[in-house]
């Protein structure tokens, strides 16, 4: 990649001209903002060059490291010309909150001490020293986290139903399928800080008494994966995996389990069937994970950005997190914000933070002058939110409220030139295509809704047909076994409810 050619061309130049035994080269992980990319940071100064290429390497060597003269033309805020005292002073960074992402792109993620000397595992020292089970989880209660994957379930909760079930055997497990379309907050973070993730799994596995983690993850994130594996053996030399972690007598180990892609495998009872090797399809619940789980037995599910939560709430307090956010939801969350905007990124925001301010603060509007149109929150299970609805404080509440969810954290922005209609039926193509088939209101509901999307984009709509939307979508909502099939039909449901006119427009054009 052209971030790797920067990376040894910067080895190479310092080499070359003398510097190679003054500086150190990094890898690090994600800024988040990807339309910028890639970035070169230089420290001490926190100069912060933007797009940069390969060949750059030459002159931020000799102007930048020999003379200490920035250059200036790579760096993203050209206007004042000189140094930037903090890259909180750009833009879009101003509004961000970096919690789960607060190592990213500043510790080097294959270096264990770099972890470590940012607060690393102190977290793990605390639950295994200082606290008992019992407060372990109070702390992640007095915190109010909800998972992030997308339903908002209490964390507290999942874990107490766990730690009270009956049985000796329980599990911890790590949800890293990501699959909306658009999404890539959890690749992100794993690439760039996957001690956090298993810190935070091994303070679980004391909490609520297991003594294995998996983290299934799609093994389209290779390097996602090659950094977990380099992170989890230096914790085994480092005596914070497995047996008698740093002398407590705890033993807690992690392994990876790839998934092939399928969609509907970050549905819990299907991510389970796949890690026991079964063909990975929903299951009814109850019984649930927490009762029910990996092998039959008790088992945690949260995701990879809740899992990053949580040495923060363990080290700081879960008082201290519940600062941050809104009485319905607290802390941050991390939004893949793509599409029609300005800047594109990985954006994280205390919750409570308004579409416009994420949009048009922090995305810096719509791009080419276009005029807004729609943000689609929640993937393939959320909705669309308009105009008007832009400065409603985003939390799980909010977002119900107005007809989308929060999902996992895609946000996809859409200008005057698209169309709702062809929007609604992306999103159902994508969920057919994910569909296990294994109940029948999902996958004949689902094809059928595509089929009427189809037949009205392309001009042969009638006004029946809008009808037949509305009563499919609602045979889903109540009949699919799982998330997938219920939500499903949010796509169509809230387009329909928001640009009613677009529908008819594309009926009317033929009649
Ligand atoms: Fe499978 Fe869809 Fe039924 Fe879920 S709702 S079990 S994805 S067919």
């Amino acid at each position: 990649s052209r971030s790797d050619q920067i990376y040894k061309n910067l080895i190479e130049e310092a080499k070359a001209q003398g510097v190679g035994d003054q500086i150190q080269v990094i890898k690090t992980g994600c800024f988040g903002f990807c339309e910028q990319g890639p970035i070169v940071k230089v420290l001490p100064e926190d100069s912060f060059y933007v797009q940069v290429k390969p060949e750059d390497a030459k002159e931020i060597i000799s102007e930048h490291v020999i003379k200490g003269r920035e250059v200036t033309r790579l760096l993203y805020n050209k206007a004042p010309k000189k140094p930037l005292e903090e890259v909180e002073d750009i833009g879009f960074y101003k509004k961000q909150l970096r919690v789960v992402l607060r190592n990213c792109g500043v510790i080097d993620p294959e270096n264990i001490d770099d972890y470590i000397a940012n607060d690393g595992y102190v977290a793990l020292e605390k639950a295994l020293f200082e606290l008992t089970p019992e407060q372990i989880i109070d702390e992640v209660k007095a915190s109010g986290l909800r998972g992030r994957g997308g339903a908002g379930f209490p964390t507290w909760m999942k874990w107490n139903f766990t730690k009270q079930a009956e049985g000796d055997v329980k599990y911890v497990v790590c949800n890293a399928d990501e699959g909306d379309p658009g999404a890539y907050m959890d690749r992100s973070t794993l690439e760039g800080d996957p001690h956090s993730v298993l810190e935070a799994m091994t303070i679980c596995g004391r909490a609520i008494g297991a003594h294995q983690g998996f983290i299934y993850i799609r093994a389209e994130y290779p390097l996602a994966i090659h950094r977990l594996e380099i992170a989890m053996k230096q914790a085994r030399e480092y005596g914070l995996l497995g047996k008698n972690i740093l002398g407590s007598g705890f033993d807690y180990d992690i392994e990876i389990r790839l998934g092939a892609g399928a969609f509907v495998c970050g549905e819990e009872t299907a991510l389970l069937q796949s890690i026991e090797g079964h063909r990975g399809m929903p299951l009814p619940r109850p019984p649930f994970p927490a009762v029910k789980g990996l092998w039959g037995k008790p088992t945690v599910i949260n995701n990879v950005e809740t899992w990053a939560n949580i040495p923060v709430i363990i080290a700081k307090g879960g008082a201290e997190f519940a600062k941050i956010g809104t009485p319905d939801s607290r802390g941050t969350k991390v939004f893949a914000l793509t599409g029609k905007v300005k800047n594109s990124g990985l954006v994280e925001v205390p919750m409570g933070t308004t579409l416009r301010e994420i949009v048009f603060d922090i995305g810096g509007g719509i791009a080419n002058g276009k005029k807004f149109k729609a943000v689609q929150t929640g993937g393939p299970s959320g909705g669309v939110i308009t105009e008007e609805n832009l400065d409603t404080p985003i939390d799980f509440g909010g977002l119900q409220r107005i007809g989308s969810m929060m999902g996992s954290g895609g946000m996809i922005v859409m200008d005057e030139d698209d169309c709702i209609v062809d929007v609604a039926k992306f999103y159902l193509n994508f969920t057919v295509d994910e569909s296990c088939g294994k109940c029948f209101p999902c996958r004949i509901g689902g094809k059928s809704l595509y089929n009427i999307l189809d037949k009205i984009t392309l001009g042969n709509g009638t006004p029946e047909d809008i009808e037949q939307l509305k009563q499919i979508s609602l045979a889903m909502q109540k009949g699919s076994l799982c998330a997938l099939g219920q939500t499903a039909p949010n796509p169509v449901l809230s387009t329909l409810r928001y640009f009613p006119e677009e529908y008819e427009a594309h009926i009317k054009e033929k009649r």
